[in-house]
């Protein structure tokens, strides 16, 4: 295990323009003219609810004492329970998590899911642990949060390198430590625990199902469109399935360890078998291997990236060849990238409609749960679809009609409904 880094990310306001909460702020920023009078309660949204730092030690398989520090962000709670995922990657520090909390706001309120907007996450390289290391971390780590999680309050989810494993481990951790079982704390769970089918490849089946409404308006058929994805986990790797299977061509695919590109479309079944050795996708033979910037510039309909925010700076925006963005990952773009993508005609799917089919099927794993009832996978993925079309739907009506960017379309749908709730809540006390 390596001993993990020192800094604290303990910054409110920081000045680095790449930070993602000062993306987030920008964003906000480019609403505000578009809400009329609720504009004045925004001062709400440029603030965390509540923000938990947690030092998170654990005795190493050597015996060695190892801290982690963990956080839990609230961003706002006026809808809802806090909802939203729990990332250890070792960039992780505050203001990662304030934005993504505040991401999980827009993202509920855009689609109208009666939740908050919350996040978490540990600094860590989870790939320096063994599976017990991580299981003592994600067992200390839900106890030091579970004052402010629960059912009512707020409920984790998998992100960036946590799955249905971690999930089951916070919610015995939650259930031992409450005393009975509460399967509802966390969603993303195991199907044996409460889970729901179809949870798995939720997110990236609603990067599928955004990316054909938006095709349908453009007339950029996914049939025959070419495709590139950044990121095969989670999002990224669904997604590649689902363009392929209904006859795009997935032409190249990054990870972490590298790309791999071919004009005539990769093997996505075959790649998504090979992809979990060591070395990723450019390790599966399948391809040619191409340099990590030149993914950018290749000519697609559809770039869809599904890793990990900041990707898109104006610099890159520039030299992308793609007609349309659909943003899988959360906070991939800079706002400074959208002027440029804009100018140059190139449609961009916001992260809070795109990747929303993730926390729309939680929702339904946390319906289930409460009523013990659950649903069959086709209509998980009937409600699904129904619900993402039509918040999609709404939001490029708006974006025609105002003539605006799709994000600052969604932007108006979901502060309107954030703001509203907080106006008829009125001030406590
Ligand atoms: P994951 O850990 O399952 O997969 C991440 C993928 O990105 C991996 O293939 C990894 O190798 C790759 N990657 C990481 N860093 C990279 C880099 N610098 N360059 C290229 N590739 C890189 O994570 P995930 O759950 O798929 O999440 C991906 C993104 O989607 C994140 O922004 C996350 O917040 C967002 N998201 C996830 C969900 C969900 O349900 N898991 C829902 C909504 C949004």
């Amino acid at each position: 295990m390596s001993t993990p880094n020192a800094s604290s990310g303990l910054s409110f306001a920081s000045s680095e323009p790449s930070s993602p909460w000062r993306v987030y702020l920008e964003q906000i920023e480019r609403v505000l003219p578009h809400l009329g009078a609720l504009a004045e309660a925004a001062e709400t949204l440029r603030r965390p609810k509540r923000a938990l730092i947690v030092d998170v030690p654990i005795e190493s398989d050597d015996g060695r004492m190892v801290h982690f520090e963990g956080y839990r962000v609230q961003h706002n709670l006026s809808r809802g329970p806090g909802k939203g995922g729990i990332r250890y990657h070792p960039g992780v520090g505050l203001d990662e998590v304030m934005a993504l909390a505040a991401w999980m706001t827009i993202k509920t309120a855009a689609v109208n899911l009666p939740f908050g907007g919350a996040k978490g996450g540990v600094r860590v390289d989870p790939k320096t642990l063994s599976q017990k290391e991580l299981e003592r971390l994600t067992r200390r780590y839900t106890s030091e949060i579970n004052m402010i999680i629960g059912p009512d309050q707020d409920i984790p989810a998998p992100d960036v390198n946590t799955n249905e494993q971690t999930m089951a481990w916070m919610m015995d951790t939650y259930s031992m430590n409450v005393g009975h079982t509460a399967t509802g704390v966390v969603t993303g769970k195991p199907v044996a625990l409460g889970g729901s089918v179809g949870r798995n490849r939720a997110t990236g089946q609603g990067v599928f199902f955004i990316a054909r409404e938006t095709g349908r308006r453009l007339r950029i058929p996914i049939e025959g469109a070419g495709i590139a994805i950044q990121g095969f986990g989670n999002v990224g790797r669904p997604a590649a399935e689902l363009f392929a299977a209904n006859g795009a061509r997935v032409i190249a695919v990054q990870d972490a360890h590298g790309t791999v590109y071919s004009e005539r479309g990769l093997d996505i079944p075959a790649l998504a078998r090979a992809a979990d050795a060591p070395g990723g996708v450019a390790a599966s033979g399948l391809g040619e291997r191409i340099d990590t910037g030149a993914f950018w510039e290749l000519p697609t309909d559809y770039l869809v990236p599904a890793a990990m925010e900041n990707q898109i700076n104006q610099q890159r925006a520039q030299r992308i060849r793609t007609r349309v963005l659909i943003e899988g990952a959360n906070g991939p773009t800079t706002p400074g990238a959208d002027d440029v993508l804009a100018e140059r005609g190139i449609t961009v799917v916001p992260d809070v409609i795109a990747n929303a089919g993730g926390v729309t099927v939680s929702y339904f794993e946390w319906v289930q749960d409460f009523s013990s009832f659950f649903w069959s996978e086709d209509e998980v993925m009937r409600r699904l679809e129904q619900i993402l079309v039509g918040a999609f739907g709404r939001v490029w009506d708006i974006a025609q009609h105002k003539r605006l960017s799709l994000r600052t379309a969604a932007y108006i749908v979901a502060c309107e409904r954030v703001l509203d709730a907080h106006r008829i809540r009125g001030l406590y006390p």
